[in-house]
């Protein structure tokens, strides 16, 4: 069978990437929608063969509980939503997939977590890159040893926001400014590609006063992160340079390239690696698939087979952690420590 998906929120990654994602999704389908815009709703139900009865607006989201077929809840609201929608929808039963970043602070993730656990209900976050086949292929080159030991990652992900006036540059909505709107996604990566956790960082931000946009939240942030093996991540995050995304792994024997990275499609990847004491260039082929219906099915597969999500709450909260030390890093002008998961680093 199919698992049923509510989408909540119909707006920009709904309506252009999630909604068409289920066509070439194989264990998902979408059976209702919560919106505070009824004709639009109305619309785009039909477009997707959702019942009128499976529409509500965010009043009426706990009528998701009775509604047939829903099992699974897709929060694709504003960063600052995300907290509150969860726990309503633990509190009704229904499994979550919550896009990124999780919450605004550590303390609503560890609630969202535990509100999760009591409901019996699995929480997976959004990092749709951790579904991505080239992601995949660079994370098992680099267990493999293929670029020898991981020295350094540097990566980019950049952006001209426009709009003055919109959430993503609202402090309580958003959370913070480009770094846990883009910047997580160098963030995460240079977590799960090197299957080591940072245990400092340091860092600094750029909040033009002269800028319209930036009264609440940063433009640019700049991280340099520490790992206990002694790689170092650097990486930089930025809301009013052109697009800009890319991601290097230097290894003592290769280095490893996607340029460009983190959008939607046409990611490249290349390894540089010494060969018989020559660099040689490899592009593996790799078919890029749609990576929203990757990571519904992957919560899909979950659901149907009783397992966790690989990137589940405390994948979230980790990123939120460090997240916090940076913007206190950068605050006090110095390095500054993260506390260890639980569980600590996934290496080996
Ligand atoms: P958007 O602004 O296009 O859509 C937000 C939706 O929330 C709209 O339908 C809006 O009407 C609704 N909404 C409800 N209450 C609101 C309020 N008080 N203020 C503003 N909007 C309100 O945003 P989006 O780009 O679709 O982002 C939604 C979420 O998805 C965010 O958490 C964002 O970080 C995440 N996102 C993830 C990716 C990804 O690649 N995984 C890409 C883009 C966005």
């Amino acid at each position: 069978r199919r698992v049923g998906f509510a989408i909540v929120g119909l707006g920009r990654l709904s309506l252009n990437q999630i909604l068409p994602a289920f066509a070439t999704s194989d264990y998902c389908k979408p059976v209702a929608l919560v919106s505070g815009d009824r004709p639009k709703a109305l619309k785009i139900a039909a477009q997707y063969g959702i019942a009128v009865s499976h529409i509500t607006d965010y009043a009426g989201f706990e009528k998701l509980k009775e509604m047939s077929g829903v099992d699974v809840i897709y929060i694709v609201l504003p960063n600052g939503m995300h907290y509150e929608f969860v726990l309503r929808a633990a509190k009704i039963g229904k499994h979550i997939l919550c896009e990124k970043p999780m919450a605004n602070s550590t303390a609503q993730c560890e609630e969202m977590i535990a509100a999760c656990q009591r409901g019996n209900v699995k929480l997976m976050i959004a990092y749709r890159q951790q579904y991505e086949p080239m992601n995949r292929a660079l994370e098992k080159a680099v267990r493999e040893g293929k670029l020898g030991k991981l020295r350094s990652i540097v990566a980019s992900n950049s952006q001209n926001e426009g709009d003055p006036t919109q959430w993503r540059l609202n402090k309580q909505l958003a959370g913070g400014g480009a770094l846990p709107d883009v910047g997580i996604y160098c963030l995460n990566a240079s977590r799960f590609l090197s299957g080591e956790e940072p245990n400092e960082v340091i860092a600094t931000l750029v909040q033009p006063k002269d800028d319209p946009r930036f009264k609440e939240v940063e433009a640019r942030c700049e991280v340099i992160a520490r790992f206990p093996s002694g790689m170092t991540a650097t990486f930089t995050s930025g809301y009013d340079v052109h697009r800009s995304a890319f991601l290097r792994l230097e290894g003592t024997d290769g280095f490893a390239e996607v340029d460009p990275a983190f959008g939607y499609h046409g990611s490249k990847l290349r390894f540089t690696k010494l060969m018989d004491g020559k660099d040689t260039e490899l592009h593996p082929a790799i078919e890029e698939k749609d990576q929203f219906a990757l990571e519904m099915d992957h919560m899909a597969v979950c659901v149907l087979q009783n397992q966790q999500p690989r990137t589940g709450g405390e994948e979230g909260l980790q990123d939120q952690r460090i997240i916090e030390a940076i913007y206190r890093s950068a605050r006090e002008g110095r390095l500054t420590s993260i506390e260890a998961p639980a569980g600590a680093t996934r290496l080996g």
